[in-house]
């Protein structure tokens, strides 16, 4: 074809208005909102002109914005960043740090926060969820309570369960938000029942064999979860092996974090 006919047909293209901003909030002049700029380009064997649809630079950006849209913590990663978390006292300066080097990987595979309510756990796991998106990985929140609920009661209908626990499986960046909530029962801690063990395992073993960076906050301590179940806590200690935070309980608030390994033996 003449370059002057694919020039006219790649303007009257670009000229056109595209509608992605109304998903993703980004305005692009460049692609009008469609993604794509269409270009003419001289066929290099042949001699011809022709036209390619090349991808905007905006693409990056909208993906971005899709991906924290599609995990599940589009509110919280704005509030809940390194620099909005307060870290005063040295256990809490400390699960900062660590949790600042995992996210430029360094220590383990797995992240771990373990033990006292409301020391900030979920707020550094967030956080850290953050900075992985940033770095362009897909990330899924799974609060644990509730999706292990929903998950276990598809027992029968097993498409559709392998494609719900496929998705916790196969993500880049799995967030489990407060693990093995346990259900109280006259003020006692009740262990999680024989489903949710295998529902756990069956998650955290395809993760841990596929090697997928797994984050995962819970009241309990590691050696906790070695005592309900050795087999998931064995790989959370193996996988967490220097990015773990543990916050002993204290009803003071006199919080500590420290690196406790499975205490078993
Ligand atoms: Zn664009």
């Amino acid at each position: 074809m003449y370059r002057e006919r694919v020039e006219r047909e790649c303007a009257e293209y670009n000229a056109g208005q595209g509608y992605l901003d109304a998903t993703d909030g980004i305005d692009c002049p460049l692609c009008k909102n469609r993604g794509y700029v269409a270009k003419a380009i001289k066929h290099d064997l042949f001699g011809y002109w022709t036209t390619v649809m090349a991808e905007c630079e905006c693409k990056k950006q909208r993906t971005s914005v899709r991906r924290i849209k599609a995990s599940g913590l589009a509110g919280a990663i704005s509030r809940c960043t390194f620099d909005t978390f307060e870290a005063m006292d040295d256990w809490q300066i400390r699960m900062k740090s660590t949790a600042q080097r995992y996210v430029n990987g360094n220590g383990g595979l797995w992240f771990y926060a373990g033990g006292q309510i409301g020391a900030g756990k979920t707020h550094i796991c967030t956080a850290i969820c953050g900075e992985l998106l940033k770095q362009n990985q897909s990330v899924l929140y799974m609060l644990w309570k509730d999706e292990s609920t929903r998950l276990k009661s598809l027992v029968n209908d097993t498409e559709v369960r392998e494609r719900e626990i496929g998705k916790y499986k196969s993500v880049d960046v799995l967030y489990i938000d407060d693990f093995f909530k346990s259900q109280r029962s006259g003020g006692k801690a009740v262990p999680p029942t024989p489903a949710d063990l295998s529902l756990a395992f069956e998650i955290l073993n395809h993760r841990y064999v596929a090697r997928k960076k797994t984050v995962i906050s819970s009241e309990w301590m590691i050696s906790e979860i070695c005592d309900i179940d050795e087999a998931v806590g064995s790989r959370i200690y193996e996988m967490s092996k220097g990015s773990c935070c543990q916050i002993s309980r204290d009803k003071t608030r006199n919080f500590r974090t420290r690196e406790v390994p499975c205490e078993k033996g």
